[in-house]
């Protein structure tokens, strides 16, 4: 096992990262932003370096900056957790020439499921079912129109190279997808610095269920289960459970082995999340590997009681995975509650600012994940999570109660908060009858956003 490694990553997942490395004695280097000076976390740490200005760019995605730090500290891994360099190839490979262990899959694995088209192309070889959609990325405008002939309307346009909810477009006739295609292309330029794009059958009143994965360097891969995500605001995520209200145990086994074998076609170690969706019928098709650690792995913590942080590390210290498929039992029910400095009300605008009083709920079967304190200043240079709530209980109903009454006891005097939104989810009925899908929260609890091009 590692003795001492850096924690390239800050807020709640930084945090996240140093009580795991302490637990399992590791030492833990801290790298910060001039911005998060004050970031309580660094007083858990065992070492911490400033790597730069506010700006990301030049502090948690300056890869000279945080491989210098690395060396200065002789760190033996780094610890990327999610966004910044998490999925980045380029600097799993820079870790491994200067022979510094990357907590995550290797850069040949990154670098072939972190193209969109390319992981389809993958989950077709492994038997997976996809989206019907294009064979590939679509190089022209007669090509996409081809595509959409045969598939039919309404088509996603998708970023190879998307994440994060953008680089997407829905397209419902011949004009609107031309349109779509062009926008699309130049977004992704912009974004993402290639315009690569494919497409992608639109399917209506989908779920979001995505299984988590772990696989070791002898090539043993096991499956912990799913995540539903279903309750989405622009395609991001909002609140997540564990296990999904929307699938049985043998639909769980199939995306289980479907997820294990695609796992296995790209050469698959360290923790790694398979996405789908599951249409109204109960059909599923796969939609994008995300290989990292994810914002929402603490809910398959709580049904499993695998700590997923840990797993990384050893994992990526060359241990075996000790787990065996047989050992993952699910127990009870856990469900987050992202909490981000937004206004509701304003369109999700960020209100960042200091947090005059926090006060984090407890009792029974609440967990909090975060880094924020009272008078702490949240810095509007990166993105406005305050931290995560999630509860666990022996089933559904009794968790949505804890998590109502813990969203109740949460105070956060300052800045405003996704708080009153959650309470309005959680507590209207298609929700706690587990029948919600993607379109759930633009349909009753926002103004329509449809990103149709026409
Ligand atoms: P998930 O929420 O399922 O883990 P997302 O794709 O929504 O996956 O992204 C995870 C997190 O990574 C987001 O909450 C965001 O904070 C962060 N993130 C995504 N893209 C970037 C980026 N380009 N730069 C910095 N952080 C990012
Ligand atoms: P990202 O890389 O931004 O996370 P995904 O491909 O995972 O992009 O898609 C983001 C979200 O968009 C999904 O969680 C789902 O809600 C929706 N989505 C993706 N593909 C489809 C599809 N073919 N039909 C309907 N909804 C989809
Ligand atoms: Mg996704």
């Amino acid at each position: 096992m590692f003795r001492r490694v850096l924690v390239a990553n800050r807020g709640e997942i930084a945090q996240r990262i140093i009580r795991a490395c302490r637990e399992l004695g590791i030492e833990t280097v801290a790298v910060y932003s001039e911005a998060d000076a004050d970031a309580i976390y660094l007083r858990q740490a065992d070492e911490t370096i400033c790597i730069g200005p506010a700006q990301g760019g030049r502090s948690y995605l300056n890869i000279p900056a945080i491989i210098s730090a690395a060396e200065i500290a002789d760190v033996e891994a780094i610890v990327p957790g999610y966004g910044f360099l998490a999925e980045n190839a380029h600097f799993a490979e820079v870790c491994q020439s200067c022979n510094i262990a990357f907590v995550g899959p290797d850069p040949e694995t990154i670098e072939a499921v972190g193209n969109k088209a390319n992981a389809r192309a993958m989950a077709v070889r492994a038997g997976v079912p996809v989206v019907p959609g294009s064979d590939g990325p679509v190089e022209s405008e007669a090509q996409a129109l081809e595509v959409a002939k045969e598939i039919g309307y309404p088509v996603m346009i998708k970023a190879s190279a998307g994440g994060g909810g953008r680089g997407i477009r829905i397209a419902s006739n011949d004009p609107s997808l031309i349109n779509g295609y062009h926008a699309a292309k130049s977004e992704a330029e912009v974004a993402f610095k290639d315009d690569t794009v494919y497409l992608e059958k639109f399917v209506e009143n989908p779920r979001h269920v995505e299984i988590q994965i772990l696989g070791d360097r002898d090539g043993k891969v096991i499956h912990l289960g799913e995540r539903d995500c279903s309750v989405q605001r622009r395609r991001q995520k909002l609140i997540e459970e564990a296990p999904s209200p929307a699938i049985t145990p043998e639909q769980r086994k199939r995306m289980g082995d479907a997820a294990v074998a695609l796992a296995r076609e790209s050469n698959y170690h360290n923790a790694g999340t398979v996405e789908f969706i599951l249409d109204p019928g109960g059909n599923f098709y796969f939609i994008e590997v995300n290989a990292r650690i994810q914002v929402e792995h603490t809910v398959t913590e709580l049904v499993t009681g695998v700590d997923l942080i840990q797993q990384q590390l050893l994992l990526a210290s060359g241990e075996r995975l000790e787990l065996d498929q047989d050992d993952v039992r699910l127990k009870g029910h856990a469900v987050e509650c992202r909490i981000n400095a937004e206004d509701p009300d304003r369109d999700f605008q960020p209100s960042p600012g200091t947090i005059e009083l926090f006060v984090p709920p407890g009792g029974p079967g609440v967990r909090v994940d975060s880094h924020c304190y009272s008078g702490y200043r949240i810095p509007p240079n990166y993105d406005s999570m305050i931290g995560k709530l999630l509860v666990s209980r022996p089933n559904r109903r009794q968790a949505i109660a804890t998590m109502l009454r813990a969203l109740d006891e949460f105070v956060i005097v300052g800045p405003r908060t996704t708080i009153p939104i959650h309470r309005r989810i959680l507590t209207h009925s298609d929700f706690r009858a587990g029948e919600h899908d993607t379109g759930f929260v633009e349909r009753y609890f926002s103004a329509p956003h449809p990103r149709i091009t026409s």
